[in-house]
């Protein structure tokens, strides 16, 4: 029987001294059941963040508002590890905080005196994050008499040199895992490490983007060949639409793989978008848990969407920004839509959504830091529009391959509110509109109350939804 598991706790499951107590009591359920766990954590919440904005405070020159921010952080990471440890028990990871408070001091100096932060400092930087709160959780584990071990991401995520969203080369991950972790699982040992952190082949510190620790986690649950991959964190599950856009969404109790790749594309915060294909190609079944209610059912992931159901969930992303382009000198001619995509490509921005009529191509895209050189760019080719401040609204499930017609009944829903484009994704398990940003409240919860709260003369769906 196969006994490894990884179980991932977000920024809020390690925010502090009881959240880490929460964790514990979910792993040493799941070591008293017999399992294997490895426990790959997140920086305690808010604190990327807070790193970040400390290396842009460097760059100013701030130096003594950044010492001040350092300070804060020690103390708060200080304080989880003795409200978890006695003194006695607690010497070393003190020791260990302080070394990396110590590192991060030195490389916070370098940057205020150059004014300047390249992304591979800001890899050391952030890193530190995950390094920080994986040495409190696996001290206290060891104060709670559950065995364990820390392991330094470092030697295990091995990636690219694509500093600040590199890729993992699972293939190395796979050796190094084995080679790292195993062991310890076979000696009874539960694993515990930082997300979101990796290592060149060199030992340079990378980092896999931001949100990046559920895809720590998946990487770690392919290469280990684990049997299920547990993302605990603040919801309950993946919810009916965006829990910060909707007053009342409910729990999907199961996804198909696809379903829950399209959602984390499109804005559900709840997964990183890159977690599903790790798990994908090995079939490995991934759940959203809530750690404040380990008893919740959660919702489950797996190669298939429950039979009697058509929609899973709505998603959206907001502060998009719509480029429109329009040909007039190489109106339709071949080699426009390539030169077009070349200047994305080139600017390292993708693109969510393509819409085209005989003259324009419309796209839209979230990341606008290049916006201005794209824009040039296309300019030497092109008339080029842009409007910003406008949402993407999307509409996920398998149940849309099927049934055509339900496309049609969505779009009915919307009546009222003008859409800049539509968009029924290749996959066809997806719908996607965009909206005005202002609009994306109102929009959001026509759908979700339509589509997924019980009207009074019954669903207008067959939905396996619960409350
Ligand atoms: P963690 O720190 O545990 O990784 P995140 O903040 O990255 O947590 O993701 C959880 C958050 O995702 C939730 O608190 C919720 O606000 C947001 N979210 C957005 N869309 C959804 C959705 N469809 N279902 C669940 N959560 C969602
Ligand atoms: N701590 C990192 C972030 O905030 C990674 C993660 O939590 O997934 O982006
Ligand atoms: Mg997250």
């Amino acid at each position: 029987m196969n006994r490894r598991l990884v179980l991932k706790f977000g920024g809020t499951s390690v925010a502090d001294a009881d959240a880490i107590g929460r964790l514990i009591r979910i792993v040493r359920t799941e070591v008293d059941g017999g399992g294997q766990p490895v426990v790959v954590v997140s920086a305690m919440s808010g604190v990327t963040d807070r790193l970040f904005a400390m290396a842009a405070a460097a760059v100013r020159g701030e130096r003594a508002d950044v010492m001040q921010q350092l300070d804060d952080l020690r103390t708060r990471h200080e304080d989880a590890a003795r409200a978890l440890m006695p003194e006695s028990g607690r010497h070393a990871v003190i020791e260990a905080l302080a070394a990396h408070i110590d590192e991060l001091r030195a490389v916070l100096t370098a940057v205020a005196i150059l004014q300047e932060a390249s992304p591979r400092s800001l890899d050391g930087l952030a890193a530190a994050g995950e390094l920080m709160s994986s040495r409190i959780v696996a001290a206290a584990f060891a104060e709670a008499g559950v065995p364990s071990v820390w392991i330094d991401p470092r030697r295990v995520v091995i990636t690219n040199a694509s500093h600040t969203c590199a890729a993992p080369s699972l293939d190395a991950i796979r050796i190094a895992a084995a080679q790292h972790i195993a062991p310890h699982l076979e000696a009874g040992r539960a694993a515990v490490i930082g997300g979101y952190v990796g290592a060149t082949e060199d030992g340079i510190t990378t980092t896999l983007g931001r949100g990046g620790s559920d895809y720590s986690a998946a990487l770690i649950g392919a290469a280990l060949d684990c049997r299920e991959i547990q993302i605990w964190t603040d919801v309950d599950g993946m919810l009916t639409a965006d829990p910060r856009v909707v007053a009342d969404p409910r729990v999907v109790p199961a996804l198909s793989f696809g379903e829950a790749s399209e959602l984390a594309y499109f804005g559900a915060k709840v997964l990183h978008p890159s977690t599903i294909l790790p798990a994908v190609e090995q079939d490995i079944p991934v759940r959203i848990l809530n750690s404040r209610r380990p008893e919740s059912p959660g919702t489950r992931i797996t190669a298939n969407a429950p039979a009697a159901r058509t929609l899973a969930a709505l998603a959206c992303k907001r502060r998009i920004t719509v480029i429109e382009v329009t040909s007039t000198r190489m109106l339709m001619a071949h080699g426009f839509l390539r030169k077009l995509f070349e200047v994305f490509e080139r600017h390292q921005t993708s693109v969510d959504v393509v819409t085209t009529s005989e003259v324009s191509v419309s796209v839209t895209v979230d990341d606008d830091r290049h916006l201005a050189p794209i824009v040039e760019a296309l300019r030497e080719f092109a008339d080029v529009s842009v409007e910003r401040d406008m949402a993407l609204l999307c509409a996920v499930g398998d149940g849309l391959r099927s049934d055509p017609a339900l496309s049609v009944r969505l779009l009915a829903s919307l009546e009222g509110f003008p859409l800049r484009m539509v968009s029924q994704a290749a996959s066809r398990r997806n719908l996607t509109v965009v909206l005005n940003e202002r609009d994306l409240p109102r929009a959001m919860t026509r759908l979700h109350d339509q589509w997924f709260v019980a009207p009074a003369g019954g669903p207008r769906d067959p939905m396996s939804v619960s409350a």
